[in-house]
């Protein structure tokens, strides 16, 4: 039965995008009442319009923790969002060498990159992730060692939340003078980031992932990184992303960012409280559930789940008529019939892969919206198991076929 109507919509797909938060919209409309230069005029509009994308760059590399001043300071690029910043990052910080990734990496990073295989005579080098979906030091090490390129690690991974140690991952590339991108789309304004201790080249954020607006996001160049241009046109942002920059939406990027930043950690309804309730409700109900990663650090607002031999399509359908919105992926990915390549890598079994399901909270979710949340799921996964066989729940939560460091 189709109970929407009786029941409000339950937003749990804040990874694939966040609602806009209602000081973000307001500050929008007033910059867009005000704001109509063409911020590289040079007249008082322009100037105006310039002042607005000048101050949020200037304060937004500030936060993040970006060399402002000096004889080399570090750059903010304003883009249309992270997949852009992505393939800005690989095509032009990419140095001659194999580009080395990490398996669980979004389609903007590596299509970006198996283009350049494919028609630049680049190479790529993938690394294992153990069965926490975290990637091996040593590894790495191993591989630089040998010569590369670029590195380009997600930081908090889309699909799972899963975090990898950037710090340690920072400092073996700059000891052998490889370049390292991390996209950090579904970390930034999650937990705090810091790239003065964390020595990066550069790094992907997106607006919309934080309660901002779509179509802008900004790829942060560290001050001594080699970065080319993807695309060619007028001077500005120093020529590294020409075209015509939108004060509307930089004044939305910088509102979203202060307004999550305040949001972060508030006790009581903070994205990992939220998160580990609906875990916890999810446990009790079915002791054979798997989340994954869930002994690894992961982002706060990601849980990705497995109940054995449940068919995720036929969850999220279910769940989609009881008012839950979550996915079984990557948003660019949905649609597609493939399992999660990333949790074949850490080594997940066919009964957990087919039965994936990524739910991902926001700080427009509330407490309550949870509890709700969690009966609804519960109920929509006992209505499928008793659809199929009581032989196949009981398939073990096995994984295998890992690979282990050389
Ligand atoms: N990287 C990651 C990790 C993402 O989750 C997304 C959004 N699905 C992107 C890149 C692409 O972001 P955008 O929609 O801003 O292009």
């Amino acid at each position: 039965m189709n109970n929407m109507s009786q029941s409000p919509l339950l937003y749990l797909d804040n990874n694939a995008s966040t609602p806009l938060a209602t000081p973000v919209l307001e500050a929008m409309v007033n910059c867009a009442r005000c704001q109509h230069g063409n911020p590289a005029s040079p007249h008082q509009s322009g100037r105006k319009a310039r002042q607005v994308v000048e101050l949020v760059r200037e304060n937004t590399l500030a936060d993040l923790g970006g060399e402002i001043t000096g004889t080399q300071p570090d750059r903010l690029v304003f883009t249309s969002g992270a997949t852009e910043a992505n393939n800005i990052a690989i095509r032009g910080l990419a140095k001659d060498g194999p580009i080395i990734l990490s398996p669980g990496e979004h389609p903007s990073i590596d299509r970006v990159a198996q283009y350049m295989a494919k028609n630049l005579n680049a190479s790529i080098v993938w690394l294992d992730v153990n069965q926490e979906g975290v990637i091996y030091l040593e590894q790495l090490e191993s591989y630089l060692r040998r010569g590369a390129g670029l590195v380009s690690v997600i930081w908090g991974q889309h699909e799972t939340g899963i975090v990898q140690p950037m710090g340690s991952i920072a400092a073996l590339c700059n000891k052998f003078g490889v370049p390292l991108h991390t996209d950090a789309t579904q970390i930034v304004n999650k937990i705090p980031i810091n790239v003065q201790e964390i020595p990066i080249s550069a790094l992907t954020f997106s607006a919309h992932k934080f309660h901002g607006p779509k179509g802008i996001g900004g790829l942060f160049v560290r001050g001594s990184a080699d970065l080319k241009p993807l695309l060619w046109g007028g001077f500005q942002q120093a020529g590294m992303r020409p075209g015509t920059e939108s004060p509307v939406l930089v004044e939305g990027l910088r509102t979203a960012w202060l307004w999550s930043q305040s949001q972060m950690g508030v006790s009581g309804s903070s994205l990992s409280e939220m998160r580990d309730f609906l875990e916890h409700q999810l446990r009790n109900a079915f002791p054979e559930v798997v989340f994954h990663g869930d002994s690894a650090l992961r982002t706060p607002q990601t849980s990705c789940f497995s109940v054995p031999s449940l068919d995720r399509q036929a969850l999220l359908m279910a769940l989609d008529q009881v008012g839950v919105a979550c996915s079984t992926g990557a948003a660019c990915e949905s649609g597609a019939v493939q399992t999660s390549e990333f949790l074949r890598a850490m080594g997940c079994t066919a009964p957990l892969l087919e039965s994936a399901i990524r739910l991902s909270v926001g700080y427009l979710n509330t407490r309550q919206e949870m509890e709700q949340a969690s009966d609804r799921i519960i109920n929509s996964i006992k209505n499928l198991q008793r659809r199929i066989s009581p032989q196949s729940t009981t398939v073990p939560a096995r994984r295998e076929g890992l690979k282990m460091v050389d």
